[in-house]
């Protein structure tokens, strides 16, 4: 069950137009089912939900589980009170446990840039993705990231240029 609360926005796209993803990785795209017209589809996974003597329970929109899911990736605040509740504040990192902690992605969220929307890992996406980190580790880390992701960069540049050379021949 989530822990933060729904927001109303979610409840009104019954039946409206899939809108188109605008490319940002941190927001991936809503699958289609999220837009779904069917009463008792779950807008997440896009399975029916069904009640313990097996019918279909119209009423509801969603899994407890999808709606979790959902709002990890969504809610930011979901990330944190589904972190509180796992890790105690504990940092994941040095172990130190306190009050100001950040949300850290494990695999880098960044990886996901510019990848198109039917290969994106969704696995970047999910709790078990996420991590607690003091402020100390996650500035260490993030730092890590910015010298490993401008590197890469680099690469994939002299990697293009290496590329026109040849065409050139
Ligand atoms: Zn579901
Ligand atoms: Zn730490």
């Amino acid at each position: 069950m989530p822990l933060s609360r729904f927001g109303k926005r979610h409840e009104r796209t019954f039946g409206r137009e899939k809108e188109e993803w605008d490319g940002n990785f941190r927001k991936p795209p809503k699958p289609d089912s999220y837009y779904t017209q069917v009463k008792g589809q779950c807008r997440w996974c896009g399975n029916m939900i069904v009640n313990e003597d097996g019918t279909i329970n119209e009423r509801r929109s969603w899994h407890e589980d999808c709606a979790t899911e959902y709002m990890i990736i969504y809610h930011s605040r979901e990330q944190r009170a589904q972190l509180r509740i796992r890790d105690k504040g504990e940092c994941n990192h040095c172990g130190v446990i306190g009050r100001k902690w950040d949300v850290d992605h494990i695999k880098p969220l960044w990886e996901q840039k510019g990848v198109k929307e039917e290969d994106l890992d969704w696995s970047y996406y999910k709790l078990s993705n996420l991590q607690t980190l003091c402020k100390k580790c996650h500035r260490k880390k993030t730092n890590q990231e910015h010298h490993i992701r401008a590197k890469t960069k680099r690469q994939e540049y002299s990697k293009e240029k290496y590329k026109e050379l040849d065409k050139w021949e």
